[in-house]
Protein backbone atom coordinates (compact mmCIF):
# COMPACT_ATOMS: atom_id res chain seq x y z
CA UNK A 1 0.00 0.00 0.00
CA UNK A 2 1.46 3.17 -0.86
CA UNK A 3 -1.58 5.60 0.58
CA UNK A 4 0.14 7.27 3.43
CA UNK A 5 -0.94 6.44 6.69
CA UNK A 6 -3.99 9.16 8.03
CA UNK A 7 -2.74 8.67 11.65
CA UNK A 8 0.91 7.74 12.78
CA UNK A 9 1.92 6.63 16.19
CA UNK A 10 4.95 6.26 16.64
CA UNK A 11 7.15 4.76 20.43
CA UNK A 12 4.02 6.99 22.17
CA UNK A 13 4.44 7.17 26.01
CA UNK A 14 2.53 7.52 29.04
CA UNK A 15 4.07 7.14 32.07
CA UNK A 16 2.06 8.70 35.55
CA UNK A 17 4.49 8.86 38.36
CA UNK A 18 3.15 7.47 41.75
CA UNK A 19 3.73 9.91 44.50
CA UNK A 20 3.84 9.61 48.53
CA UNK A 21 3.15 12.29 50.88
CA UNK A 22 2.99 16.16 51.62
CA UNK A 23 5.72 16.70 49.09
CA UNK A 24 4.32 14.55 46.40
CA UNK A 25 8.06 12.78 46.54
CA UNK A 26 8.06 10.48 43.34
CA UNK A 27 7.97 6.84 44.51
CA UNK A 28 7.61 5.15 41.58
CA UNK A 29 6.15 5.05 38.15
CA UNK A 30 3.03 3.25 36.03
CA UNK A 31 4.11 2.74 32.78
CA UNK A 32 0.56 2.87 30.81
CA UNK A 33 2.32 3.07 27.60
CA UNK A 34 5.14 2.62 27.29
CA UNK A 35 6.63 2.60 23.18
CA UNK A 36 3.53 1.83 21.15
CA UNK A 37 3.68 1.92 17.34
CA UNK A 38 0.96 1.62 15.06
CA UNK A 39 -0.62 3.15 11.96
CA UNK A 40 -4.00 3.49 10.85
CA UNK A 41 -4.23 3.79 6.94
CA UNK A 42 -7.37 6.18 5.16
CA UNK A 43 -10.32 3.65 5.32
CA UNK A 44 -9.03 1.09 7.55
CA UNK A 45 -9.78 -0.46 10.00
CA UNK A 46 -6.94 -1.02 13.03
CA UNK A 47 -7.93 -3.12 16.01
CA UNK A 48 -5.95 -2.94 19.00
CA UNK A 49 -6.11 -5.58 21.57
CA UNK A 50 -5.41 -6.75 24.98
CA UNK A 51 -6.74 -7.71 28.35
CA UNK A 52 -7.84 -4.61 30.43
CA UNK A 53 -5.42 -2.52 32.16
CA UNK A 54 -2.34 -3.02 29.67
CA UNK A 55 -2.57 0.86 28.30
CA UNK A 56 -5.35 0.57 25.59
CA UNK A 57 -7.13 3.61 26.48
CA UNK A 58 -4.36 5.56 27.78
CA UNK A 59 -3.58 5.18 23.88
CA UNK A 60 -5.95 6.10 23.09
CA UNK A 61 -6.09 9.30 25.18
CA UNK A 62 -2.72 10.36 25.23
CA UNK A 63 -2.35 9.98 20.79
CA UNK A 64 -5.54 11.93 21.36
CA UNK A 65 -3.80 14.47 23.39
CA UNK A 66 -6.93 14.30 25.67
CA UNK A 67 -4.29 13.72 28.15
CA UNK A 68 -0.30 15.05 27.57
CA UNK A 69 2.27 11.81 26.67
CA UNK A 70 5.05 11.82 28.06
CA UNK A 71 6.94 10.56 25.08
CA UNK A 72 6.61 9.76 21.38
CA UNK A 73 5.33 11.47 18.04
CA UNK A 74 2.00 11.30 16.94
CA UNK A 75 1.66 12.57 13.07
CA UNK A 76 -2.07 12.80 11.57
CA UNK A 77 -2.52 13.37 7.77
CA UNK A 78 1.09 14.35 7.97
CA UNK A 79 0.62 16.97 10.97
CA UNK A 80 3.34 16.63 14.48
CA UNK A 81 -0.66 16.49 16.57
CA UNK A 82 1.86 16.74 19.84
CA UNK A 83 2.95 20.47 18.41
CA UNK A 84 -0.24 21.45 17.66
CA UNK A 85 -1.39 25.18 18.95
CA UNK A 86 -4.76 25.33 20.28
CA UNK A 87 -6.62 26.05 16.35
CA UNK A 88 -4.85 23.33 15.04
CA UNK A 89 -5.52 21.24 18.18
CA UNK A 90 -9.33 22.05 16.98
CA UNK A 91 -9.25 21.08 13.61
CA UNK A 92 -7.43 17.66 14.76
CA UNK A 93 -10.30 17.04 17.10
CA UNK A 94 -12.89 17.84 14.42
CA UNK A 95 -10.97 14.97 12.47
CA UNK A 96 -10.36 12.29 15.14
CA UNK A 97 -13.51 11.61 17.07
CA UNK A 98 -13.71 9.03 20.07
CA UNK A 99 -16.56 7.20 20.94
CA UNK A 100 -16.56 5.53 24.61
CA UNK A 101 -17.66 2.77 26.10
CA UNK A 102 -20.65 3.53 28.16
CA UNK A 103 -23.25 4.96 26.23
CA UNK A 104 -25.03 5.63 29.67
CA UNK A 105 -22.63 8.39 30.80
CA UNK A 106 -22.07 9.91 27.59
CA UNK A 107 -25.29 12.11 27.74
CA UNK A 108 -26.70 14.47 30.28
CA UNK A 109 -29.83 13.33 30.98
CA UNK A 110 -31.61 16.87 30.98
CA UNK A 111 -30.26 17.39 27.49
CA UNK A 112 -32.62 16.38 24.31
CA UNK A 113 -30.95 13.67 22.13
CA UNK A 114 -30.83 16.60 18.80
CA UNK A 115 -28.84 18.65 21.77
CA UNK A 116 -26.64 16.15 22.23
CA UNK A 117 -25.44 15.69 19.12
CA UNK A 118 -25.50 19.05 17.47
CA UNK A 119 -22.90 19.56 20.48
CA UNK A 120 -20.07 19.48 18.73
CA UNK A 121 -21.51 21.58 16.03
CA UNK A 122 -21.92 24.45 18.17
CA UNK A 123 -18.43 23.68 19.67
CA UNK A 124 -16.92 24.21 16.46
CA UNK A 125 -18.82 27.63 15.45
CA UNK A 126 -22.07 26.73 13.52
CA UNK A 127 -24.56 28.99 14.85
CA UNK A 128 -27.10 28.31 12.75
CA UNK A 129 -29.79 26.51 14.05
CA UNK A 130 -31.75 25.07 11.59
CA UNK A 131 -28.58 23.58 9.45
CA UNK A 132 -27.77 22.34 12.65
CA UNK A 133 -31.15 20.81 12.98
CA UNK A 134 -30.38 19.42 9.43
CA UNK A 135 -27.11 17.68 10.08
CA UNK A 136 -28.37 15.99 13.00
CA UNK A 137 -31.42 14.65 11.38
CA UNK A 138 -29.10 13.33 9.26
CA UNK A 139 -26.60 12.16 11.31
CA UNK A 140 -29.54 10.09 13.33
CA UNK A 141 -31.03 9.08 10.16
CA UNK A 142 -27.09 7.47 9.22
CA UNK A 143 -27.16 5.31 12.19
CA UNK A 144 -30.51 4.11 11.87
CA UNK A 145 -32.58 6.59 14.12
CA UNK A 146 -35.29 9.03 13.54
CA UNK A 147 -34.95 12.85 13.02
CA UNK A 148 -38.03 12.77 15.07
CA UNK A 149 -36.34 11.13 17.62
CA UNK A 150 -34.53 14.56 18.49
CA UNK A 151 -36.69 15.82 20.37
CA UNK A 152 -36.25 12.86 22.77
CA UNK A 153 -34.87 12.78 26.12
CA UNK A 154 -31.78 9.89 26.64
CA UNK A 155 -33.30 8.13 29.22
CA UNK A 156 -36.37 7.03 26.35
CA UNK A 157 -33.47 5.00 24.44
CA UNK A 158 -32.06 1.48 25.04
CA UNK A 159 -28.48 0.75 25.58
CA UNK A 160 -27.96 0.31 21.82
CA UNK A 161 -29.82 2.92 20.69
CA UNK A 162 -27.89 5.10 23.13
CA UNK A 163 -24.85 4.09 21.52
CA UNK A 164 -26.16 5.14 18.33
CA UNK A 165 -26.61 8.37 19.04
CA UNK A 166 -22.97 8.59 20.63
CA UNK A 167 -22.14 7.71 16.78
CA UNK A 168 -24.00 10.12 15.24
CA UNK A 169 -22.78 12.84 17.71
CA UNK A 170 -19.08 11.22 16.34
CA UNK A 171 -20.26 11.86 12.87
CA UNK A 172 -21.90 15.35 12.67
CA UNK A 173 -18.49 16.90 12.02
CA UNK A 174 -17.43 14.28 9.34
CA UNK A 175 -14.37 13.39 10.73
CA UNK A 176 -11.77 11.19 9.14
CA UNK A 177 -10.84 8.76 11.99
CA UNK A 178 -13.41 7.62 14.60
CA UNK A 179 -11.47 6.28 17.65
CA UNK A 180 -14.03 3.81 19.55
CA UNK A 181 -12.75 2.72 22.99
CA UNK A 182 -14.86 -0.71 23.81
CA UNK A 183 -17.98 0.88 21.89
CA UNK A 184 -20.24 -2.26 22.36
CA UNK A 185 -18.72 -3.60 25.68
CA UNK A 186 -21.70 -2.68 27.60
CA UNK A 187 -23.88 -3.85 25.30
CA UNK A 188 -25.45 -7.32 24.91
CA UNK A 189 -24.84 -9.88 22.20
CA UNK A 190 -27.03 -8.86 19.72
CA UNK A 191 -27.29 -5.28 19.87
CA UNK A 192 -23.11 -5.69 20.04
CA UNK A 193 -23.17 -7.07 16.34
CA UNK A 194 -25.85 -4.51 15.36
CA UNK A 195 -23.82 -1.42 16.37
CA UNK A 196 -20.86 -3.37 15.06
CA UNK A 197 -22.59 -3.76 11.80
CA UNK A 198 -23.10 -0.29 11.71
CA UNK A 199 -19.99 1.08 12.01
CA UNK A 200 -18.70 -1.21 9.64
CA UNK A 201 -21.41 0.16 7.15
CA UNK A 202 -20.27 3.87 8.07
CA UNK A 203 -16.96 3.23 7.65
CA UNK A 204 -18.00 1.45 3.72
CA UNK A 205 -19.86 4.17 2.82
CA UNK A 206 -17.82 7.21 4.51
CA UNK A 207 -14.33 5.93 3.70
CA UNK A 208 -13.50 6.85 7.66
CA UNK A 209 -10.80 5.00 9.18
CA UNK A 210 -11.79 3.17 12.71
CA UNK A 211 -9.14 2.52 15.39
CA UNK A 212 -11.14 -0.36 17.54
CA UNK A 213 -9.90 -0.69 21.04
CA UNK A 214 -11.07 -3.93 22.43
CA UNK A 215 -9.88 -6.86 25.48
CA UNK A 216 -11.66 -9.13 22.96
CA UNK A 217 -9.82 -10.29 19.96
CA UNK A 218 -12.79 -12.21 18.50
CA UNK A 219 -14.60 -9.14 18.21
CA UNK A 220 -11.51 -7.18 16.94
CA UNK A 221 -10.85 -9.99 14.26
CA UNK A 222 -14.82 -9.43 13.16
CA UNK A 223 -14.19 -5.63 12.27
CA UNK A 224 -10.46 -4.54 11.44
CA UNK A 225 -8.30 -5.29 8.74
CA UNK A 226 -5.34 -5.13 10.98
CA UNK A 227 -4.51 -6.08 14.43
CA UNK A 228 -2.00 -4.71 17.17
CA UNK A 229 -1.50 -6.79 20.16
CA UNK A 230 -1.08 -4.48 23.55
CA UNK A 231 0.20 -6.56 26.66
CA UNK A 232 1.68 -4.09 29.42
CA UNK A 233 2.02 -0.38 27.30
CA UNK A 234 3.78 -2.36 24.64
CA UNK A 235 2.81 -3.60 21.18
CA UNK A 236 4.20 -7.38 21.04
CA UNK A 237 2.59 -8.42 17.81
CA UNK A 238 1.29 -6.76 14.81
CA UNK A 239 -0.44 -7.58 11.04
CA UNK A 240 -2.91 -8.29 9.00
CA UNK A 241 -6.27 -10.08 10.85
CA UNK A 242 -6.08 -12.84 9.33
CA UNK A 243 -2.60 -13.76 10.01
CA UNK A 244 -2.47 -12.95 13.66
CA UNK A 245 -5.62 -14.76 13.77
CA UNK A 246 -4.71 -17.75 12.01
CA UNK A 247 -0.76 -17.71 12.87
CA UNK A 248 -0.43 -15.84 15.43
CA UNK A 249 3.49 -15.26 16.44
CA UNK A 250 3.32 -14.27 19.79
CA UNK A 251 2.69 -16.22 22.77
CA UNK A 252 0.79 -13.65 24.20
CA UNK A 253 -1.36 -13.99 20.89
CA UNK A 254 -1.75 -17.98 21.39
CA UNK A 255 -3.05 -17.14 24.93
CA UNK A 256 -6.21 -14.54 23.87
CA UNK A 257 -6.88 -17.06 20.89
CA UNK A 258 -7.00 -20.11 22.81
CA UNK A 259 -9.07 -18.56 25.31
CA UNK A 260 -12.01 -18.18 22.61
CA UNK A 261 -12.81 -21.74 21.55
CA UNK A 262 -14.39 -20.72 18.28
CA UNK A 263 -11.12 -19.20 17.19
CA UNK A 264 -8.70 -22.06 18.74
CA UNK A 265 -8.47 -25.07 16.52
CA UNK A 266 -6.73 -26.98 18.90
CA UNK A 267 -9.39 -25.83 21.59
CA UNK A 268 -9.82 -29.70 22.69
CA UNK A 269 -6.39 -28.96 24.53
CA UNK A 270 -7.18 -26.03 26.33
CA UNK A 271 -5.90 -25.34 29.12
CA UNK A 272 -2.18 -24.19 28.32
CA UNK A 273 0.72 -24.28 31.71
CA UNK A 274 1.77 -21.25 32.51
CA UNK A 275 4.47 -20.42 35.02
CA UNK A 276 2.40 -18.21 36.18
CA UNK A 277 -1.47 -16.84 35.85
CA UNK A 278 -1.14 -13.36 37.77
CA UNK A 279 -1.23 -9.97 35.14
CA UNK A 280 1.54 -7.79 36.40
CA UNK A 281 1.13 -4.58 37.37
CA UNK A 282 2.35 -1.44 35.07
CA UNK A 283 3.59 -0.11 37.72
CA UNK A 284 6.23 -2.95 38.66
CA UNK A 285 6.92 -4.86 34.94
CA UNK A 286 8.73 -7.64 35.05
CA UNK A 287 12.34 -7.45 33.91
CA UNK A 288 13.65 -8.52 30.02
CA UNK A 289 10.06 -10.01 28.18
CA UNK A 290 7.01 -7.93 30.12
CA UNK A 291 5.06 -11.77 29.51
CA UNK A 292 8.04 -14.16 30.23
CA UNK A 293 6.36 -14.99 33.98
CA UNK A 294 3.37 -15.58 32.35
CA UNK A 295 4.88 -17.40 29.01
CA UNK A 296 4.40 -21.50 28.56
CA UNK A 297 6.84 -20.61 26.00
CA UNK A 298 9.51 -19.10 28.24
CA UNK A 299 13.06 -20.08 26.83
CA UNK A 300 15.48 -22.06 28.77
CA UNK A 301 19.17 -22.17 28.70
CA UNK A 302 20.30 -24.03 26.22
CA UNK A 303 22.37 -26.19 28.08
CA UNK A 304 18.98 -26.96 29.94
CA UNK A 305 17.82 -30.48 28.93
CA UNK A 306 14.30 -31.15 29.93
CA UNK A 307 10.96 -31.75 28.15
CA UNK A 308 8.76 -28.37 28.56
CA UNK A 309 6.59 -29.81 30.78
CA UNK A 310 9.44 -30.10 33.36
CA UNK A 311 11.29 -26.93 32.27
CA UNK A 312 7.66 -25.03 33.01
CA UNK A 313 7.55 -26.92 36.21
CA UNK A 314 10.93 -25.90 37.25
CA UNK A 315 10.11 -22.74 36.24
CA UNK A 316 7.26 -22.23 38.33
CA UNK A 317 9.43 -23.22 41.45
CA UNK A 318 11.48 -20.66 40.69
CA UNK A 319 8.93 -17.80 39.95
CA UNK A 320 6.60 -18.80 43.00
CA UNK A 321 9.92 -18.39 45.18
CA UNK A 322 10.65 -14.67 43.78
CA UNK A 323 7.16 -13.57 44.97
CA UNK A 324 6.73 -11.32 47.79
CA UNK A 325 6.90 -13.82 50.55
CA UNK A 326 8.21 -12.28 54.53
CA UNK A 327 9.94 -15.68 54.63
CA UNK A 328 10.96 -19.05 53.67
CA UNK A 329 8.34 -20.17 55.94
CA UNK A 330 5.29 -18.49 54.63
CA UNK A 331 6.35 -19.45 51.14
CA UNK A 332 6.34 -22.88 52.49
CA UNK A 333 3.08 -22.93 54.27
CA UNK A 334 1.19 -21.33 51.39
CA UNK A 335 1.96 -24.20 49.31
CA UNK A 336 -0.78 -26.82 48.23
CA UNK A 337 0.85 -29.68 49.89
CA UNK A 338 -0.16 -33.06 49.94
CA UNK A 339 0.77 -35.00 52.83
CA UNK A 340 3.06 -37.86 51.09
CA UNK A 341 2.99 -40.15 54.52
CA UNK A 342 0.94 -39.23 57.95
CA UNK A 343 -1.77 -37.07 58.11
CA UNK A 344 -0.34 -33.53 58.02
CA UNK A 345 1.78 -31.89 55.64
CA UNK A 346 5.43 -31.49 56.83
CA UNK A 347 7.24 -29.32 53.95
CA UNK A 348 9.17 -31.92 53.14
CA UNK A 349 11.39 -31.89 50.12
CA UNK A 350 9.10 -34.87 48.02
CA UNK A 351 6.03 -32.60 49.52
CA UNK A 352 7.76 -29.40 47.79
CA UNK A 353 8.54 -31.10 44.86
CA UNK A 354 4.96 -32.87 44.15
CA UNK A 355 3.46 -29.54 44.77
CA UNK A 356 5.37 -28.63 41.79
CA UNK A 357 5.12 -31.93 40.06
CA UNK A 358 8.63 -32.16 40.04
CA UNK A 359 10.06 -35.88 39.92
CA UNK A 360 12.09 -37.07 42.28
CA UNK A 361 14.78 -36.58 40.17
CA UNK A 362 15.08 -34.29 36.89
CA UNK A 363 17.50 -35.69 34.28
CA UNK A 364 19.04 -32.51 33.55
CA UNK A 365 22.16 -32.71 36.30
CA UNK A 366 22.59 -28.64 36.23
CA UNK A 367 19.02 -27.95 37.16
CA UNK A 368 18.91 -31.29 39.47
CA UNK A 369 21.48 -29.82 41.64
CA UNK A 370 19.94 -26.51 41.68
CA UNK A 371 16.20 -27.42 42.47
CA UNK A 372 17.74 -29.96 45.42
CA UNK A 373 19.62 -27.06 46.46
CA UNK A 374 16.65 -24.70 46.58
CA UNK A 375 14.59 -26.93 48.33
CA UNK A 376 16.87 -27.84 50.83
CA UNK A 377 17.63 -23.87 51.74
CA UNK A 378 13.93 -23.82 51.84
CA UNK A 379 13.49 -26.25 54.54
CA UNK A 380 16.32 -24.48 56.39
CA UNK A 381 14.41 -21.19 56.36
CA UNK A 382 16.84 -19.41 53.91
CA UNK A 383 14.36 -18.02 51.02
CA UNK A 384 17.47 -15.97 49.74
CA UNK A 385 19.83 -18.73 49.09
CA UNK A 386 16.66 -20.88 47.65
CA UNK A 387 15.95 -17.68 45.34
CA UNK A 388 19.77 -17.78 44.24
CA UNK A 389 20.47 -21.24 43.45
CA UNK A 390 17.56 -21.44 40.48
CA UNK A 391 18.47 -18.25 39.61
CA UNK A 392 22.06 -18.92 38.90
CA UNK A 393 21.02 -22.26 37.42
CA UNK A 394 18.08 -21.13 35.05
CA UNK A 395 17.66 -17.97 34.14
CA UNK A 396 16.19 -17.09 31.17
CA UNK A 397 17.01 -14.66 28.29
CA UNK A 398 13.81 -13.77 28.45
CA UNK A 399 13.94 -12.64 31.93
CA UNK A 400 17.34 -11.02 31.17
CA UNK A 401 16.46 -9.03 27.40
CA UNK A 402 13.93 -7.28 26.28
CA UNK A 403 12.80 -8.64 22.89
CA UNK A 404 12.96 -5.86 20.14
CA UNK A 405 10.17 -5.77 17.55
CA UNK A 406 11.30 -7.69 14.94
CA UNK A 407 10.26 -6.96 11.06
CA UNK A 408 11.88 -10.02 10.12
CA UNK A 409 8.57 -11.42 8.68
CA UNK A 410 7.66 -8.04 7.23
CA UNK A 411 4.18 -7.67 7.60
CA UNK A 412 4.61 -9.66 11.34
CA UNK A 413 6.35 -7.51 14.02
CA UNK A 414 6.64 -9.69 16.89
CA UNK A 415 8.54 -8.87 20.08
CA UNK A 416 9.70 -12.20 20.88
CA UNK A 417 13.15 -13.56 21.35
CA UNK A 418 12.04 -16.96 20.01
CA UNK A 419 12.49 -14.94 16.46
CA UNK A 420 15.48 -13.13 17.01
CA UNK A 421 18.19 -14.82 14.93
CA UNK A 422 20.91 -13.78 17.21
CA UNK A 423 19.82 -15.67 19.86
CA UNK A 424 20.18 -19.77 18.56
CA UNK A 425 21.81 -21.24 21.11
CA UNK A 426 18.85 -20.43 23.26
CA UNK A 427 15.99 -21.35 20.67
CA UNK A 428 17.53 -24.86 19.48
CA UNK A 429 17.02 -26.24 21.84
CA UNK A 430 15.29 -29.14 21.28
CA UNK A 431 12.01 -28.09 23.75
CA UNK A 432 8.93 -27.64 21.63
CA UNK A 433 8.44 -23.99 21.91
CA UNK A 434 5.17 -24.09 20.26
CA UNK A 435 2.05 -23.86 22.19
CA UNK A 436 -1.34 -24.84 21.10
CA UNK A 437 -0.65 -27.59 19.32
CA UNK A 438 1.36 -30.73 18.84
P1 LIG B 1 -7.00 -0.52 29.35
O1 LIG B 1 -7.78 0.55 28.65
O2 LIG B 1 -6.21 -1.39 28.42
O3 LIG B 1 -7.84 -1.34 30.26
P2 LIG B 1 -5.76 1.70 30.72
O4 LIG B 1 -5.15 2.49 29.63
O5 LIG B 1 -7.05 2.19 31.26
O6 LIG B 1 -5.89 0.19 30.27
O7 LIG B 1 -4.73 1.61 31.93
C1 LIG B 1 -3.38 1.18 31.76
C2 LIG B 1 -2.66 1.22 33.08
O8 LIG B 1 -2.46 2.57 33.48
C3 LIG B 1 -3.40 0.56 34.23
O9 LIG B 1 -2.45 -0.08 35.05
C4 LIG B 1 -4.04 1.72 34.93
O10 LIG B 1 -4.22 1.42 36.30
C5 LIG B 1 -3.00 2.80 34.75
N1 LIG B 1 -3.57 4.17 34.75
C6 LIG B 1 -4.52 4.64 33.90
N2 LIG B 1 -4.78 5.94 34.16
C7 LIG B 1 -3.99 6.29 35.20
C8 LIG B 1 -3.78 7.52 35.96
N3 LIG B 1 -4.44 8.63 35.68
N4 LIG B 1 -2.85 7.48 36.95
C9 LIG B 1 -2.15 6.35 37.23
N5 LIG B 1 -2.30 5.20 36.56
C10 LIG B 1 -3.20 5.15 35.57
MG1 LIG C 1 -9.86 0.87 28.64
Amino acid sequence: MTENPLLEVENLEKHYPITEGLLRRQVGTVRAVDGVTFEVRPGEAFGLVGESGCGKSTTAHSLLRLEEPTGGDVLFDGEDVLACDTDELRRFRRRAQLVLQDPNSAFNPRQTVGDAVAEPLRVHGLDDAETRRRVVDDALERVGLDGADADSYPHEFSGGEKQRISIARALVLNPDLIVADEPVSALDGRTKADVLDLLDDLQDEFGLSVLLISHDIDMVRRFCDRIGVMYLGQIVEQGPTADVIENPLHPYTQMLISSVPSLDPHASSAVVETPSDELPDASDVPSGCRFHPRCPAIIPPADVTLSREQWLDVVSLRFYLEDDWADARSARQSLPVTPTNGDSPTNSAAEIRAAFDLPATLPDEGVEDAVTGAIDALETDDLEAARQRLAEAITSVCERESPELTDEHASRPVACHRYDPDKPGDRETGIEHSIGGD
